[in-house]
């Protein structure tokens, strides 16, 4: 393995925060100034392809990677877009139940929580807008009693 790739790999270990490659990019650049954005791209590429990393898919926004290679559900938070590790185990009968009940072979599933990260719970704006993203109904503004 290049010098380059190990050093994206490790810095994509580090903490498994789901960068995105240009987040990625200025991870490795403070270990190797001369690294080109094109190369950190090429060498996520081949990771993925070797089964050291993956590749998420998100809808709607830029591809993330992640530093392990096993299967993993992930949560997101809808505001701000964190990413983290959902501590469950996956569900390896998900499959199984649908067998026979289309007409697709099925060769995988993907499923994401989603939610507000720490930080942006406590920002009503943020919960507002997620609330709405998630077609959650908002409570409508109760009027105050007065007797
Ligand atoms: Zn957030
Ligand atoms: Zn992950």
């Amino acid at each position: 393995m290049t010098r380059q790739r190990r050093v994206i790999l490790e810095e994509l270990r580090k903490e498994n925060i789901h960068p995105t490659a240009d987040l990625l990019y200025e991870m490795v650049r403070k270990r190797m100034p001369k690294i080109s954005l094109g190369t950190v791209y090429r060498n996520l590429e081949i990771l993925t392809a070797l089964g050291e990393i993956q590749t998420l898919e998100i809808s709607g926004s830029q591809k993330r990677y992640d530093g392990i290679p096993q299967k993993h559900y992930h949560i997101r938070c809808v505001h701000c877009g964190r990413m983290d590790d959902a501590p469950i185990a996956p569900l390896s009968t998900l499959e199984d139940e649908l067998y026979g009940a289309t007409v697709y072979t099925i060769m995988g599933h993907r499923l994401e929580f989603m939610g507000l990260c720490p930080e942006c719970s406590r920002d009503e704006e943020a919960r507002r807008v997620a609330e709405q993203l998630l077609g959650i109904p908002t409570e409508p503004a109760k009027p105050t009693d007065q007797n």
